[in-house]
């Protein structure tokens, strides 16, 4: 939709929260907790990263104080938007043991409405991707659903670009297109602090005539668009995408595998952090009096064994088979399952990764070694 561009100070944050407030959403949104920016229930600008920044690497991850008060001055920290629409842990039914049998007891998870405040494009392209796989299909995730439709999303422009990014790479950044109800450009210059604001829904419009009367002027239409430019070509990492799929069909006995089987940890870690993988598992736990059980789902991880146990073994016993389905799956077997990659670019599995294996430079080793 093409809308009005429309103009909001640091003031103008807070006004757009009240009335997302009012509209019975509770804000999502960045802030520094444990010496990371997280995703967190927020109340107000106050409690947005204001004046810091990341610097990221391979298996690196630091927070550093910016020279300005920039409210979103950082790239992307280890939460995902996944942990609130894909939670780690849903309890997916209760029992309970009457005189006659065990009975099915009712399990609310009503999904709150939620507004999440400054979801980037490489997120924006991640949620889409989950979209698909939870509930594009023929089979719906009841959970994913209903989580999904209560959101309201106000989308910001990165305004720098991480260490380990590469969304350029993977044409999902940096410049929000769509996927969002409004979407920031956040214009830090002097004592000048400024966003220029446009809707890209219905309701995200009728938010912005409340909360953001004033129009954007040329000039800082053309600044925001410089913001996103400058940010494109500060990429902290890269990835030749030309042919991935069948470059790694190709080689499924590349000796690369080895040699990163021999550090990789198989922790898992990657697959946290990652804001597109969805695998899961269920555990049924019951108390000790055999009087109440429930049947939890939890995010599991083709990184541990278990995961492809079946009857008389696990499929994938080696490290080097297990990092390998990992990044054939991301980058080759997601795309004939799906129809897009399974990788944003987004580098969170770059940074979180504790012995710093990148997996932009492992397509580079593939793609090298004949
Ligand atoms: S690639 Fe890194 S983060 Fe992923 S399982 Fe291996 S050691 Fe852990
Ligand atoms: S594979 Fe890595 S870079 Fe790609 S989306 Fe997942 S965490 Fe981000």
């Amino acid at each position: 939709m093409e809308g009005k561009m429309k103009i909001l100070n640091r003031d103008g944050i807070g006004t757009l929260f009240e009335s997302l407030k009012r509209r019975g959403f509770q804000i999502v949104g960045p802030t520094v907790r444990d010496g990371a920016i997280v995703y967190d229930e927020i109340d107000s600008t106050a409690d947005l990263p204001v004046g810091w920044t990341d610097e990221q690497t391979g298996g690196s991850y630091r927070l550093k104080q910016r020279s300005d008060g920039a409210l979103f001055g950082y790239a992307v920290g280890p939460h995902s938007w996944k942990n609130y629409l894909h939670p780690p842990e849903v309890r997916l039914w209760q029992a309970r043991r009457e005189e006659d049998g065990f009975r099915i007891l009712p399990d609310s998870d009503e999904a709150p409405k939620r507004a999440f405040i400054g979801v980037r494009s490489c997120e924006l392209h991640a949620i889409a991707i989950q979209d698909r796989v939870l509930i594009g299909g023929a089979e719906q995730d009841p959970t994913y659903h209903s989580r999904r439709e209560n959101v309201f999303i106000v989308a910001v422009q990165c305004g720098q670009a991480g260490g380990t990014c590469f969304c350029v790479s993977m044409k999902t950044g940096p410049e929000a297109t769509s996927g969002f109800d409004l979407a920031m450009t956040e214009i830090v210059e002097g004592n000048r602090h400024v966003f220029t604001v446009e809707a890209g829904t219905d309701r995200g419009e009728e938010i912005l005539r409340e909360v953001a009367p004033a129009e954007a002027s040329e000039e800082d239409r053309d600044k925001a668009k410089r913001v996103v430019e400058k940010t494109a070509s500060e990429m902290g990492r890269s990835m030749d995408t030309t042919g991935i799929k069948d470059l790694l069909y190709r080689n499924l006995e590349h000796p690369r595998w080895d040699e990163v089987a021999t550090r990789c940890l198989t922790c898992a870690n990657c697959t946290m952090v990652c804001p597109t993988c969805f695998c899961t598992t269920v555990e049924d736990v019951t108390d000790l009096s055999g009087e109440h059980a429930e049947r939890w789902r939890k995010w599991d991880s083709c990184f541990t064994m278990d995961f492809s146990y079946i009857h008389g073994g696990t499929v994938r016993s080696s490290p080097k088979s297990r990092y390998r389905q990992w990044l054939t799956h991301k980058l080759a077997t997601w795309i004939d399952q799906f129809g897009t990659s399974g990788c944003v670019g987004c580098g969170r599995c770059i940074t979180w990764c504790p012995v710093g294996i990148d997996l932009t430079e492992e397509i580079r080793a593939i793609r090298e070694v004949k």
